[in-house]
């Protein structure tokens, strides 16, 4: 069976030889050593002033809303995994949807300006897939305004742009380490900021406020994140330019299987000046007619891919309904293609061959 993922591991001695002085210090969580080195060596990656490692990324985003005092409306993308709404509800936030660009699939920046009231605070846009969102206009906007930009960078794991590292961008990007992303901790995650008092704040929040044993700086919740997650990410860390390397390696077979003979399928934009993470390989269909007959006939053949994102956030029962057509067209007929470090070239090749099928014969 060929899934749209499969976890990445690393050799088993090398994560064993960690579990050796976890057990020695019997320190299982609660800032031990291995939890700082990796909080250090990430600092260094993202060239980032802080990094905070949390339990997931979904408590990452909570953690970003509620340190950066986020309230009332915030201006975010209905092409995104659930949690970049569902965790602006839990906030008490309401989520103003603006529709994405047809290209990039990330937050269309032109769209943004006309959802501002009086009761915006914040913008929160998911670098999809990994392609940077149009950072520099976002940040126009929000400077303009006064409003916080959160970026739900979940995605974005080793992406630069213009030279950067794209975590860099906002005033704070959250992360997702969970075992599908590239990089990985098991579970886990983490907020990246420039910021002093947004870093502090997230600190002290992840460890249930605590200032000290006896006092308390503020409100807090358990975001904390364990050694054992820790020392995943230390053994992970050092294969992700392998990783990347890999995936970008069955990206290219990809393109050059799918992208000829008018096959009908076309892949969003990634804008210039861009490193990429080749984290998702996502395709577009003509129409959820074809995407359907195209996962019927993989499905037949153990492979399966995922309807990443499938249907739009604005239509959860929990949000108010707002009409963003680009969004319900792209959602309806993009699918993402099994793309993982073990993956074989002969399992891209069949997949392929399998997707020619039925675009050639298809109508
Ligand atoms: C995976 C993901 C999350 C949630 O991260 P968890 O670590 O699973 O909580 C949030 N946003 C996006 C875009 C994601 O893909």
């Amino acid at each position: 069976m060929i899934n749209v993922t499969r976890a990445f591991l690393p050799p088993a001695e090398q994560y064993q030889k960690y579990l050796k002085g976890i057990w020695e210090r019997a320190h299982l969580t609660n800032n031990g050593p291995l939890l700082l080195e990796l909080e250090e060596k990430l600092r260094t990656y993202f060239e980032s002033k802080h990094f905070s490692f949390l339990n997931n990324g979904t408590s990452a985003i909570q953690i970003a809303i509620k340190g950066l005092e986020l309230s009332g409306e915030i201006i975010t993308t209905p092409f995104s995994y659930v949690a970049t709404t569902s965790s602006i509800v839990w906030e008490n936030c309401k989520p103003v949807f603006a529709d994405i660009d047809a290209h990039t699939l990330c937050i269309d920046a032109t769209k943004i300006e006309s959802l501002i009231t009086a009761k915006t605070t914040g913008i929160l846009a998911t670098h999809v897939y990994g392609i940077p969102c149009d950072v520099e206009a976002i940040e126009k906007i929000a400077t303009k305004h006064g409003l916080k930009i959160i970026y739900d960078a979940a995605h974005a794991f080793g992406v630069k742009y213009k030279g950067k590292p794209l975590v860099n961008y906002g005033h704070a990007s959250t992360l997702s380490f969970h075992a599908t992303k590239l990089f990985h901790t098991t579970e886990g995650g983490g907020i990246v900021t420039n910021d002093e008092t947004a870093a502090h704040k997230f600190n002290y929040m992840r460890n249930f406020g605590h200032k000290g044993q006896e006092d308390f700086w503020g409100v807090g919740i358990n975001a904390k994140n364990s050694e054992f997650h820790a020392a995943m990410g230390l053994c992970v860390f050092p294969y992700v330019e392998e990783i990347i390397r890999k995936r970008k390696e069955l990206t290219e077979l990809y393109d050059e299987l799918l992208l000829k003979d008018n096959l009908q399928i076309t892949r969003p934009t990634i804008p210039a000046e861009t490193e990429y993470n080749y984290s998702y390989y996502p395709v577009l269909f003509e129409s959820e007619a074809v995407l359907k007959s195209v996962v019927l006939s993989l499905q037949a053949d153990f492979i399966h891919p995922r309807r990443y994102f499938y249907p739009p956030l604005s239509t959860l029962n929990y949000v108010k309904k707002q009409s963003v057509p680009i969004t319900t067209d792209v959602s309806s007929r993009v699918l993402c293609l099994p793309l993982y470090y073990e993956l074989e070239t002969e399992q891209v090749k069949r997949i392929c061959q399998i997707m020619r099928h039925v675009l050639r014969f298809k109508s």
